[in-house]
């Protein structure tokens, strides 16, 4: 495992869980809103964490902590996530995958050894849009649309989840990605923030209205519709 980072303790990242964060390096999108540019653009410029050192803290952590996120970059591209996953389970760790879902194959094996126990997806936007909006011109959108339909039929805790910018995302965009996750458990629509991070600065959030308004669209078509990381 390329592990780039490694966060002890926090109750942001997996819901109703305190929780450790590993983050992993490299990502197959480009996505210019990333907050995590160095992870994904020099990831061999950032100190490597041994496997062996994170695994040491999560046994001593056992009574503090209910489970671990893995995010990135994308974890997916790691070839030894499940191995890895495993050993963090032998200390009775519920495992939250964060995903961008352009490796459903990796994504469906992970979800058929049962190792995931909650799975956030980002939709980056609608299928027409979505190249763009990761910055991968020749994007397959059926890998996107085959994770779509492995969370909506698999039996685990899941959610999707959008970036939402003003450049990138109209009204009429979020009516489409509500009719593509139809059914879906949970959407969470967190509003762009700037960071010195930022793989491509200069994106805006959608106003508070705005942001109600969205919310609105989607709720007719997904069960729990959130707003996420601002003070409703
Ligand atoms: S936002 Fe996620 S999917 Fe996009 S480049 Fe960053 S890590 Fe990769």
């Amino acid at each position: 495992m390329q592990i780039l980072g490694f966060a002890k303790m926090t109750l942001l990242d997996y819901p109703e869980h305190v929780a450790a964060t590993i983050f992993t390096g490299s990502c197959n999108f480009r996505c210019p809103f990333c907050h995590n540019g160095d992870l994904v653009l020099h990831p061999q410029d950032v100190p490597i964490i041994s496997e062996e050192e994170v695994l040491c803290v999560l046994e001593k952590r056992r009574s503090l902590l209910d489970g671990v996120c893995i995010t990135g970059g994308e974890p997916t591209l790691q070839p030894d996530l499940a191995d890895f996953i495993k050993k963090i389970k032998q200390f009775g760790y519920l495992v939250k995958l964060d995903t961008n879902g352009y490796r459903p194959d990796k994504l469906a094996a992970l979800l058929e050894e049962g190792l995931l126990d909650y799975v956030a997806m980002d939709i980056k936007n609608t299928k027409e849009k979505y190249a763009m909006t990761v910055g991968v011109p020749n994007l397959q959108i059926s890998n996107i649309e085959k994770s779509v339909q492995l969370l909506l039929s698999c039996d685990i805790p899941y959610e999707f989840r959008t970036t939402a910018m003003r450049e990138l995302h109209t009204l009429a965009d979020f009516q489409n990605i509500g009719d593509w996750i139809a059914g879906a458990h949970a959407y969470f629509i967190q509003p762009y923030r700037e960071s010195e991070q930022v793989i491509s600065p200069g994106f805006h959030a959608h106003s508070p209205e705005e942001l109600d308004e969205i919310k609105t669209t989607l709720q007719p078509y997904v069960k729990r519709v959130e707003l996420r990381g601002i003070d409703e």
